[in-house]
C-alpha cells in the first residue's frame, strides 16, 4: 500500500471508460503492474504520448490495496523508443516481445533480470540487428529466465540420451521418435542443427547471440519458440498473426513495397 516508483516498460495499453486508460507495465522493481492512467486518453492529458507500448520512463503509482489495479500518478519518458514505431518489421517484433511480458509473467513478480532482457531487446530492435533475430534472441532467455527452459540433453518421456534420430520438441524438451506419438501436448519436428543452433543461442552474449550466423536454422527456431511461447500461454500470441503478414509483405518475397496502410487494412 502507498507509493510505488520504479523505472518500467509500457508493455499494455487499452482504453478504458470514455477518457482513461488501462495500462500494463513491467516493472524493474514491482515486476508487472496494472493500473488505471485517469483522463489519459483527453487532449491535453498530462500522460501525452508517455503511455504508447514499449515506452520506457520513471513510474510513479499509488496503491490503494483495495484492488489489483494501481493509480498511475506520473510516467516520465527515459527513453521513447519511437523507431520502433517507425518501421513495421521492428514494430511486429516490439509487440511480439511486449506481449511475451504482459501473457508469461505474473502480476508483481519481481524480476530484475527479465526487466532487464526487455530493455536490451528493445534496445536491440532500434540498433542495425535484423529484428527476427532479436526476437529469437530474446524469447529464448525469456522462456529460460521464467523456469521453462527446455531440456535438449534427452528424452523428456522415457529419458534416452540425445543424439537420437528424428528428434522432436514437446512440452519441456526433446521427445524421441517412440515417444513422441504418445505426447499428449503434441511435439514438433525439430532438426539436430536446430537443436545445436538453440544450444549455442543460450550459452553466448547477448551480443555474440545477436551476431551468430544460423542460415536456415532460424526459421526453424523462430517456429519452435513459438511453439513453446504459444503452449505456456494456452494459445498463439495475438501479434504473431501481425508478424507473420509483415513478413508476407516484406520486399524480398516479391511482394509490392510495404505501406502501414496495407498492412492496416489487413484488419490490425
Ligand atoms: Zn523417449
Amino acid at each position: 500500500m502507498g507509493l510505488g516508483k520504479s523505472a518500467a516498460v509500457v508493455i499494455g495499453s487499452f482504453p478504458l471508460g470514455e477518457s482513461d486508460r488501462l495500462v500494463t507495465f513491467y516493472s524493474r522493481d514491482f515486476g508487472k503492474i496494472r493500473g488505471v492512467a485517469k483522463s489519459a486518453r483527453r487532449m491535453r492529458s498530462r500522460f501525452g504520448s508517455a503511455l504508447e507500448l514499449c515506452t520506457l520512463g520513471e513510474l510513479i503509482f499509488f496503491d490503494t490495496g483495495r484492488s489489483e489495479l494501481v493509480r498511475i500518478d506520473h510516467f516520465d519518458i527515459t527513453r521513447p523508443f519511437n523507431r520502433l514505431r517507425e518501421n513495421l518489421e521492428t514494430l511486429a517484433q516490439a509487440a511480439w516481445i511486449v506481449e511475451c511480458m504482459a501473457r508469461l509473467t505474473a502480476e508483481r513478480d519481481r524480476h530484475v533480470a527479465l526487466f532487464s532482457l526487455l530493455v536490451r531487446g528493445l534496445r536491440a530492435l532500434e540498433g542495425s540487428r535484423p529484428p527476427a533475430r532479436v526476437a529469437i534472441c530474446f524469447g529464448v532467455r525469456c522462456i529460460e529466465a521464467l523456469g521453462h527452459r527446455p531440456r535438449l540433453d534427452a528424452c523428456v518421456d522415457c529419458g534416452r540420451a540425445y543424439p537420437f534420430p528424428r528428434p522432436s520438441l514437446g512440452e519441456g524438451g526433446l521427445v524421441c521418435e517412440a515417444c513422441a506419438p504418445a505426447s499428449a501436448a503434441g511435439t514438433l519436428p525439430i532438426s539436430p542443427a536446430t537443436i545445436n543452433a538453440a544450444e549455442r543461442l543460450r550459452s553466448l552474449s547477448w551480443e555474440e547471440a545477436l551476431a551468430m550466423p544460423l542460415a536456415r536454422t532460424e526459421t526453424e527456431l523462430a517456429a519452435v519458440l513459438e511453439a513453446q511461447v504459444a503452449r505456456l500461454i494456452g494459445h498463439p500470441p495475438r501479434s504473431s498473426r501481425f508478424q507473420r503478414e509483415v513478413q508476407r509483405l516484406l520486399p524480398s518475397s516479391g511482394a509490392p513495397p510495404l505501406t502501414a496502410e496495407r498492412v492496416y487494412e489487413g484488419g490490425h
